[in-house]
């Protein structure tokens, strides 16, 4: 699946700066004084990160969390587990989860209550992507990028097999 697939471009990298941007001003306004925990998800959220994290000119601290993921397929495995932890307490704290893609929301909605007991003053979800007509479980996104269609997404960040990450445009894989 997808071995001879060819990326087309969804969303270009002037579109996402300027979404990123636009992102930044809202987080700006809200975490301001909250000294907030920004935890990225691994590998996929970590361009996005970046590029967001420069455009907050306001003391935060980032920490990631790595999960275990899907493979080789795009179907949800359904178990997923933590296979790099938290290192800094958030008891308290006001955190705020930046996600590549939500999907069927059962990575993230796993994700959140697991963090959600380690009470956190507030947990916020601030996601790149979102590909809705695919969704399991009901999902709150509080900062959303871009809203995606059923495709198998890559670049920016989001890989296929481990290769694409570094595309810079949010493209999407279709065969030939
Ligand atoms: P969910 O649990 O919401 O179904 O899936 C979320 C995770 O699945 C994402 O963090 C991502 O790792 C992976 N995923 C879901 N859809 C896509 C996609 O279109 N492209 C890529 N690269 N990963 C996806």
């Amino acid at each position: 699946m997808y071995s001879e697939a060819k990326p087309r471009i969804l969303f270009t990298r002037q579109e996402i700066e300027a979404t990123v941007s636009q992102l930044a001003v809202r987080i700006s306004k809200d975490y301001q004084d909250k000294n907030p925990l920004l935890i990225g998800i691994l590998k996929g959220s970590f361009m996005f990160m970046a590029d967001l994290i420069r455009l907050l000119n306001f003391p935060l601290e980032v920490e990631f969390i790595r999960l275990s993921s899907y493979g080789r397929g795009r179907a949800s495995a359904g178990k997923i587990k933590v296979v790099q932890g938290l290192r800094t307490p958030i008891k308290g704290r006001d955190v705020l989860v930046i996600e590549d893609i939500v999907d069927t929301g059962l990575t993230i909605t796993f994700l959140l209550d697991y963090l959600q007991k380690k009470q956190p003053a507030s947990l916020k979800l601030c996601a790149l992507t979102d590909k809705p007509s695919r969704r399991k479980i009901p999902v709150t996104i509080d900062y959303l990028g871009f809203t995606v269609p059923d495709k198998f997404v890559v670049g920016y960040g989001l890989d296929w097999d481990e290769k694409f990450r570094n595309l810079p445009d949010i493209c999407y894989l279709e065969d030939e």
